[in-house]
């Protein structure tokens, strides 16, 4: 059987991977249980908690409605139920529908899932899928986290059948003790630089170097005391062996989708008149107004896309020395953006400049005394004020650009769960920058 729980945390508590992790360690008294997922959904949904991450797990029994009952009662123990925001969710797949589960129906929960990370679901969206394939299910209050739930147990029905279809990565998430938690993190910093220093690039996002902060370690009255991430389980539990802190109540790995960009909607999908806030593109365009800064140190320029249309972008004042590179766009360079639609404007996450503008051109000069020449009028060409002497064109030089091609991101402490860093991007001929 297959569980998703999403919802039961809050901005201020509680955490959906917790109760989960409490959940997985509790069942292995009744089967084996897998290593769960961790599935984060469309980033830029309004009405998210925290991290907008749902999890899932599979346990293999015979009895499994001893096994909802309690996964019912932790939910319901565990959950913020007092904040207005939590609408806990839970989904579970039983073995009998596991087992006979159809084609169209995968087809379904693919669909289900994939757009849980990259558009917007209703409840409704939901209960069809629910009601149509006789799926048993729980919820408190509004029941929203039904929506997370099923996405959740979408992508672990997905991998489980097909591993290699979605990209992923590893989370090691440790929890603090109950007597802890509100209190001050009690984590040696140098540890985790070290941690860092020798486990990197198979291990990412534990510290910004750029920024000289580490980022691991969340500072909410939450339970997480650090989550290590990364592509490999065995450098991930080498960081975790070289990290000194407060001794911990349980830790948990997670397999997940973070760092894969999963919530970036396609090229070849992305057209400006279907695009919308709240969704995540990758779009080819170019630069059609130089960057400026605006107020509170964002740096906002347009590109015009390449079908049609433009669309401001924005580098914020979080994203530090990013924001260094984007300042050295000029119009006509050719760029690909990937990142969120917010207010009509697609907050940056990566930027591939793909050719540089290295053409300028200026008023000619006088062939014959040298001076700067003056425009004689709109397509008059230009002329000589000194000499008279009249020329039609504009003079071409080349301009020196101090900017090199390639990939570019936000550094970590600005980054997404969902967001591929360039550590992970591996593309031929294409030079990446990775923030450190
Ligand atoms: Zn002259």
């Amino acid at each position: 059987m297959i569980v998703g729980i999403d919802d039961t945390d809050s901005r201020k508590g509680m955490c959906t991977t917790y109760l989960c992790a409490v959940l997985v360690d509790e069942l292995k008294n009744y089967g084996e249980v897998s290593t769960p997922r961790l599935v984060r959904l469309n980033p830029c949904i309004p009405f998210k908690t925290r991290g907008n991450g749902a999890v899932s797990f599979e346990i293999s029994i015979e009895k499994e409605e001893e096994v909802k009952e309690e996964v019912k009662a932790r939910v319901r123990e565990l959950s913020e139920l007092n904040e207005e925001g939590t609408n806990p969710g839970v989904v579970f797949i039983g073995d009998r529908v596991l087992n006979t589960i159809s084609v169209k129906d995968e087809e379904r929960l693919k669909y289900f899932y994939e757009t849980a990370v990259r558009e917007v679901l209703t409840l409704e969206d939901a209960y069809a899928i629910i009601t149509d394939l006789q799926l048993d299910y729980f919820g408190l209050k509004n029941k929203r986290g039904l929506i997370g739930a099923l996405a959740a147990v979408s992508f672990f029905v997905l991998q489980r059948n097909k591993p290699d279809y979605y990209d992923c990565t590893y989370e090691l998430i440790a929890y603090r003790k109950k007597d802890n938690r509100g209190k001050a993190r009690v984590i040696d910093e140098t540890s985790v630089w070290d941690a860092d220093t020798a486990t990197y690039p198979l291990t990412w996002d534990t510290v910004d170097a750029a920024n000289n902060k580490i980022v691991f370690a969340p500072h909410s009255p939450c339970p997480v005391l650090f989550g290590i991430r990364g592509d490999s389980v065995d450098a991930i539990y080498k960081a975790y062996g070289l990290i000194h802190a407060e001794p911990e109540e349980r830790k948990m790995l997670f397999i997940t989708n973070q760092g894969t960009d999963f919530h970036l909607i396609p090229l070849d999908v992305a057209t400006k008149e279907k695009m919308q806030d709240y969704h995540s593109y990758v779009l080819d365009g170019m630069v059609c107004s130089n960057p400026r800064t605006i107020e509170g140190g964002h740096v906002v320029f347009s590109i015009s896309l390449s079908d049609s249309g433009t669309i401001e972008c924005i580098a914020y004042e979080p994203t530090k020395g990013f924001r260094t590179i984007i300042r050295k766009l000029r119009v006509g360079d050719a760029v690909r953006v990937y990142g969120s639609q917010k207010n009509e404007t697609l907050n940056l996450e990566k930027i591939d400049i793909m050719e540089l503008n290295q053409v300028e051109e200026k008023n000619p000069r006088c062939d014959k005394c040298g001076r700067s020449m003056e425009s004689a009028g709109r397509l008059q060409g230009y002329r000589c004020k000194r000499c008279g002497t009249y020329r039609a064109d504009k003079a071409v030089v080349t301009v020196d650009r101090v900017l090199e091609k390639g990939l570019y991101e936000a550094p970590p402490v600005a980054r997404r769960h969902l967001s591929k860093p360039l550590v992970r991007m591996f593309e031929a001929n294409k030079k990446i920058h990775p923030s450190r």
